[in-house]
Parts: structure tokens; C-alpha cells; sequence
């Protein structure tokens, strides 16, 4: 039976586990996903503060105040951020206050000293302030006791930030997933060995490796194994004990020499997806002692896409996420499209804004060994199975 893309990765979606809780350090959790709820033991900011440079003073002093008219002000001290204030300020007078200050007793707004001279070790002020004007209030960024970070939010440096100023040093996190990666196959070559006659790099593990990282995952080369059943059953057993997911390429078809099948029904619960999508209609999808094993096909671009469309959601649900697709959006197609297959495809694409509008141009040659196919994408757009799509019509886009 042949599964749609949804059907399958809803089904593989179910299966995947998300990983365990550990603590990590506030430097050391960027990416991370949040495993906790957080509250504010403190105020933010701490005290009320000057917003400005300038003066402190009761706004009832400077009402009407202008160049002709300035209020005259007396100076009372001046307050540095980080000072605490020793004086209160009373009518006619101010306290001079920088940024970040500690707002003074009395004094219920602050006078920015753009619109303010020195006078006799006193203070004209040209311009009034309404109450609170250039104040921030203690509390007012996160009250104390308040809900600030919610289990499953994805620490970016906002978060960080955000941390630091709730005084959290070390939080609890879900673990990043390790992933062990093997190619497969007895015509590939490492990189700096002479190509030999049949034979073709190993472009596939590079590209994966690359993947689980940007899918925020630590990745594990495992290298190649060869079309055959012992040593590859040897490497792959190697790669799940030191891992929490294995990813392989290639030998999940039905050529003669597809020796993956067979090593990875012997490690666990594998099923052989046929998933109606092009490009990579072979797949193989299970779990062997609780960790997932993603077969991804051979073919260069079919690996890249399978991964993108079904292992990185798998990846980020382990870390602990909760959105686990991209954003999709509709483009208008700058050229006609045929795709006469049974099977949704998923071409890769140029997209290109205008005017708020996205466009997409497809980038040449879509088989699915042409790697430059993807080089030269930054998106892939879905064309339904079995329809023709004329230039103008759109299509549902995705970054890539
Ligand atoms: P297979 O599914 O193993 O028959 O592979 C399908 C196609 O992908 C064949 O042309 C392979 O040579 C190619 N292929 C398989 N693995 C890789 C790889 N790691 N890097 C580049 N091409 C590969
Ligand atoms: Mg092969």
C-alpha cells in the first residue's frame, strides 16, 4: 500500500519518543528545548528607574515650563545607575538621574536633559513632564510570582536573556538527540581516494550529517558500510548502541544488492514504506529498542528531501518541540508544471518575494539524482499527484 506523506508521518510521528530531562547550564542550553515551567521570584526590573538622562523632579513643578518660562530647579544629588538614592526630592527641586537610576523618593517623573541647562549648580527646565513620564516601573517587564516560560519553549537568546534575568543559572532541558549516520553501499568512495571505475563519492552522509545538526541534533558519523549483510548488520548495531536514532542511506529498494532491508528487519520493528512522494517513494521507517531507524533512499535528493519532510520532525519532537513542521505558503508558479506520477512531487525551487508575493521558478532538471537540483533551491513547492499547473496558478511553497 502506498502511504501520502501525511499518513505516513503521522504515523512515524506517533511512534517517536521524546527524550529524557536533564539540568544544563545557562551558557550551555542554547537550542535546547525548555522541560520546565518558570516563574518570576523577582520583580523585572527590580525598582522603579529613570528611562532617560535628565532630571528627576515632581512633575507639578515644571507644568507650562518653556524656553521663556523655564522652571527653576534646585539639585539634590546625582544618582548613577546602580546608586541608590539618599535624598528625597521636594518642590523645586530635582535629582539629576541617568538611565537605569534608582528613581528618588518625591520625585514622580523624570525630565530628559535635552530640554534642561545648567544654572547656578541649579537646573532650568524647559519643557514640562507628565506624571510617570520616563519612568519604568518595578514589575513592569515580569511581576514576581508571574508564569514567564512555559514547558516546550525553545530557548533562542531572547530566552537566554530571559533566564539570566530570573537568575536561572542552570535549567531543565529535554536531551538533544544523538544520531548515528551510515551510507550504504560498495560503489562509494571517501573523500581524497582515487575514483575508481563504477564507483562515486559518498555525498549522502555529508549532507545528513549537515541536516541533523541544522534540525538540532548531534550527529555521529558512522561511515560506510559495504552491501553486505554481516558487516553492515555489524555497523548498524554499533551505531544504535552509542546513539538515540539511526539514519541510513540507500538499500531500502528492491535492487539485488539492497542488503539494508534485511539487516534492519533483524534489528527491530521496521516497516518498508512505499510513501507516495517524489522524489523518494522507497523508505524504511521503525523502532529498535525504543530508538527510531530512519531508512532513507540513495538517491542524493531523495535523501535530502525524506530527511527533510520525516526526520526532522521526528528530531525535533525527541528534543522536545511542539511545532515540528515548517510554515508552508502559497506561491505563484512563474512557469507551467506537469506532474502526469501518481505520487505528490515535491520540486525544488527558486522563491522569490515581490511586491508581498511569493513566486516560484523550479531549477531545471528535477531527477532525483541531480543533486544541483537542491543546490541551486531555496524552497520546494508541492505539485499534486496527477495535474498540470499553468504559469499564475499557485502551489503550496516551503523554505528548504
Ligand atoms: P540504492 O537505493 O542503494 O540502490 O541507491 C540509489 C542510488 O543512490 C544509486 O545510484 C546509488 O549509487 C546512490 N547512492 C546511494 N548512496 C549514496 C551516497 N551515500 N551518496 C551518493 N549517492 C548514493
Ligand atoms: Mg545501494
Amino acid at each position: 500500500m502506498m502511504l501520502t506523506v501525511e499518513e505516513a508521518r503521522q504515523r512515524m510521528l506517533a511512534t517517536i519518543p521524546v527524550l529524557p530531562i536533564e539540568k544544563r547550564d545557562i551558557l550551555d542550553c542554547h537550542g535546547y528545548v525548555l522541560a520546565e515551567a518558570l516563574y518570576a521570584a523577582e520583580d523585572i526590573p527590580p525598582f522603579d528607574n529613570s528611562a532617560m538622562d535628565g532630571f528627576a523632579v515632581q512633575s507639578a513643578d515644571v507644568i507650562g515650563a518653556s524656553e521663556a518660562r523655564p522652571a527653576v530647579l534646585s539639585i539634590v544629588e546625582t544618582l548613577a545607575a546602580g546608586d541608590a538614592p539618599t535624598k528625597p526630592v521636594g518642590s523645586g527641586q530635582a535629582a539629576r538621574i541617568m538611565t537605569g537610576a534608582m528613581m528618588p523618593s518625591g520625585a514622580d517623573a523624570v525630565v530628559m536633559q535635552e530640554v534642561t541647562r545648567p544654572q547656578n549648580g541649579g537646573v532650568n527646565i524647559f519643557e514640562g513632564v507628565d506624571e510617570n513620564e520616563n519612568v519604568r516601573f518595578a514589575g513592569e517587564s515580569v511581576t514576581r510570582g508571574a508564569l514567564v516560560m512555559e514547558p516546550g519553549k525553545h530557548l533562542r537568546p531572547p530566552e537566554i536573556s530571559m533566564l539570566a534575568s530570573l537568575n536561572c543559572s542552570a535549567v531543565k532541558v529535554h536531551r538533544k538527540p544523538t544520531v548515528a549516520i551510515v551510507s550504504t553501499g560498495d560503489e562509494l568512495t571517501r573523500l581524497g581516494e582515487p575514483l575508481e571505475p563504477g564507483k562515486i563519492r559518498d555525498s549522502n552522509r555529508y549532507g545528513i550529517y549537515a541536516q541533523v545538526e541544522e534540525a538540532g541534533g548531534v550527529p555521529i558519523d558512522m561511515g560506510i558500510a559495504p552491501d553486505d549483510e554481516a558487516e553492515t548488520e555489524r555497523i548498524f548495531r554499533a551505531a544504535l548502541s552509542q546513539a538515540d536514532a539511526l539514519i541510513t542511506s540507500g538499500g531500502v529498494s528492491v535492487g539485488e544488492y539492497d542488503v539494508v532491508k534485511s539487516v534492519l528487519e533483524r534489528l527491530g520493528e521496521i516497516h518498508f514504506w512505499r510513501v507516495a512522494m517524489k522524489p523518494g517513494k522507497p523508505q524504511a521507517y521503525g523502532i529498535a529498542d525504543g530508538k527510531p531507524i530512519f531508512g532513507l533512499p540513495g538517491n542524493p535528493v531523495s535523501s535530502l528531501v525524506v530527511f527533510e519532510l520525516f526526520v526532522r520532525p521526528a528530531l525535533l519532537k525527541m528534543a522536545g518541540h511542539s511545532a515540528l513542521l515548517r510554515p508552508t505558503f502559497k506561491a505563484t508558479l512563474a512557469e507551467d508544471v506537469a506532474n502526469s506520477d501518481g505520487r505528490v512531487n515535491y520540486m525544488r525551487a527558486i522563491l522569490t518575494e515581490e511586491d508581498g508575493e511569493w513566486n516560484a521558478r523550479t531549477t531545471g532538471p528535477q531527477g532525483s539524482g541531480i543533486l544541483h537540483s537542491l543546490v541551486l533551491a531555496n524552497g520546494l513547492i508541492t505539485i499534486p499527484k496527477g495535474v498540470t499547473l499553468q504559469a499564475g496558478e499557485t502551489v503550496a511553497a516551503q523554505f528548504f
